[in-house]
């Protein structure tokens, strides 16, 4: 049987990169697999090629009121939840000074208030169940800084320490939850296209060989699938003793 044989999951941001990559790993495993996010077309896309293991639900996860919605949904229709891979994260980089309030907000929103309240509205439904496993997907850049992406690091960094906090919160309660990051290095999916403001002429997605020649030791990127079988092991029952924990996926970068 599968390493997660029987087991609920949800991964928000799930329609395309590594959270796509997630949820394959994990209904490859025998997970059923709650995939949300914004862009519905692939969203639905990832949910037929999964067959019967997995479900979309629309789901913007800056929305409190679309948590409450989507938690109430995978509790009505399993009646429990396993694992949360808080995933869904956006990238706005440019110099400090050049960064609008309303940029800083619209990536705080995402990447971090969208963790929180996902491991806001998922706790009470997993510790009804017995326990679970959170994995919140920060970066390299939540581990170090890197010039023209304060804000990002900012929102990475963020979720790292929030995790801790959680893993301990959860520990003292002895609720058979654990929470854990991942920290993804250079891995090859669409993020990067807006990782420099995606303003065709002015800021080109960097290219990700040259960045790769630059800055990985192992010379070269990542994929998807690299970051899921490190997401499968923290939401199986093999890493039962690891909670509070930060798991670098880098080629290593951060060395
Ligand atoms: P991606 O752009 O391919 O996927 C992100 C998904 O999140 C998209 O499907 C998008 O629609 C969804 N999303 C965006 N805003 C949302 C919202 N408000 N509500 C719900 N869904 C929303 O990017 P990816 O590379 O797969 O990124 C996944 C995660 O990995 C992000 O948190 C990112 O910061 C992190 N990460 C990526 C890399 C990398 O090199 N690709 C490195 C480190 C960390």
């Amino acid at each position: 049987s599968g390493r997660v044989e029987g087991k609920i999951a949800l991964v928000t941001g799930g329609a395309s990169g590594i959270g796509r990559g997630c949820a394959e790993r994990l209904a490859q495993e025998g997970a059923s697999v709650v995939v949300t996010d914004i862009q519905d077309h692939l969203g639905e896309e990832v949910v037929r090629s999964l067959g019967g293991a997995a479900v979309y639900l629309r789901h913007d996860v800056t929305d409190e009121d679309a948590w409450i919605s989507v938690i109430g949904e995978v509790k009505s229709r399993f009646g429990r939840l396993d694992v949360l891979v808080n995933n869904a994260g956006i990238g706005l980089g440019c110099p400090v000074t050049d960064m609008t309030l309303a940029d800083w907000r619209k990536q705080t929103a995402v990447n971090l208030d969208g963790v929180f309240l996902g491991v806001k509205h998922a706790l009470p439904l997993m510790r009804a169940g017995g326990g679970g496993s959170i994995v919140n997907i920060s970066s390299v850049a939540g581990l170090s800084g890197a010039p023209n992406l304060a804000g990002y690091c900012a929102t990475k960094g963020g979720v790292r320490l929030f995790t801790k906090a959680v893993a301990l919160e959860c520990a003292a309660l002895k609720d058979g939850v654990r929470c854990n990051s991942v920290h993804p290095g250079v891995i090859e999916t669409p993020i990067w296209t807006t990782v420099v403001g995606g303003q065709p002429g002015v800021n080109e997605p960097p290219d990700l060989d040259a960045m790769t020649a630059m800055f990985v030791p192992m010379g070269v990127k990542g994929f998807p699938k690299d970051i899921a079988e490190g997401v499968l092991w923290l939401a199986s029952d093999d890493s039962r003793y690891v909670t509070g924990s930060e798991l670098v996926i880098d080629g290593g970068i951060t060395a």
